[in-house]
């Protein structure tokens, strides 16, 4: 699992449950098509045994003897500039307006436990690398009264072997024979779908981009609306030839008139190739 936990509290208002962010890969189709995942998470719920209300089950839940159960307590302070009164969160009860009598064995008396849960979410098909998704009040428990902080779910998307992306468009590079460039003809390249074949014109340059309609990444939200495949067309040119394919290499390029070819260095029946043949005897 490529699943990792962030971890800890990153934003605590005092009515709501901290947020959670939680990071996660999904590969270059998975993030096509959409996928559901699991996600393990690790957060702070209500107590079970006092279904967060902090006191011993059997035992008494009274009212803050701090604030006489208004959750403030008032402090009048006199200054140069007067009499203020200064309002605060009851320092006994925490602003909850009461206490209990005997804490919950098993949370303390927070009223909270840590529980490991497995939650389910759908990553929506179409989705990029760097979104965030928000799980409305999956977070950590606030207490009692209060409501559950959210999920953050931050997607990494993995990279292709075969296909790059740009918008809602698939990308990729297909490699042409040379003969095919020049006499043109069908080649199958793969797609996300499975393969596809593309017709190559007579006479294709390197850098010409063929579309494949439809066969893109669906628009993120749309039912079903996909890009294009564009294949940018790469001609190779064979680093071996057998003697055969070299003799007519070399005959279609007398053919077009070019008289030094095959004639280089490089070539072992080239200039030096005839040259060495010579001191050598043969
Ligand atoms: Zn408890
Ligand atoms: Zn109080």
């Amino acid at each position: 699992m490529f699943d990792s936990f962030f971890g800890g509290s990153s934003r605590q208002t005092p009515n709501r449950g901290a947020d959670l962010e939680f990071q996660i890969n999904v590969s270059f189709r998975d993030a096509a098509f959409g996928v559901p995942k699991e996600l393990k998470i690790n957060r702070m719920e209500p107590c079970e045994r006092c279904n967060g209300n902090k006191a011993e089950p059997g035992t008494e839940v009274m009212e803050c003897p701090g604030c006489h159960g208004e959750g403030k307590v008032r402090r009048t302070q006199r200054t140069f500039f007067g009499q203020f009164e200064q309002v605060t969160t009851c320092p006994t009860c925490q602003g909850e307006k009461q206490t209990v009598q005997t804490a919950c064995k098993k949370c303390s008396g927070r009223g909270k436990e840590r529980k490991s849960r497995k939650i389910e979410v759908q990553i929506p098909a179409g989705i990029e690398h760097g979104t965030k998704l928000l799980i409305h009040g999956e977070g950590e428990s606030g207490g009692r009264g209060v409501e559950n902080g959210d999920l953050y779910v931050h997607i990494g998307v993995e990279k292709d072997k075969i296909f790059d992306r740009k918008g809602d468009d698939v990308l990729m590079i297909a490699e042409l024979n040379i003969t095919m460039a020049i006499l043109g003809g069908i080649i199958s390249v793969e797609t996300l779908d499975g393969s596809s074949d593309i017709e190559i014109k007579p006479g294709t340059q390197s850098g010409t981009i063929q579309r494949i309609k439809g066969a893109g990444i669906q628009h993120i939200g749309s039912s079903g609306r996909r890009g294009d495949q564009l294949v940018e067309l790469k001609i190779i040119t064979p680093r071996k030839l057998d003697e055969h394919q070299r003799q007519l290499m070399q005959e279609l390029a007398e053919s077009f008139g070019l008289k030094r070819v095959g004639k280089g260095s490089g070539n072992q029946h080239g200039f030096f190739g005839r040259f060495k043949d010579a001191f050598n005897g043969e």
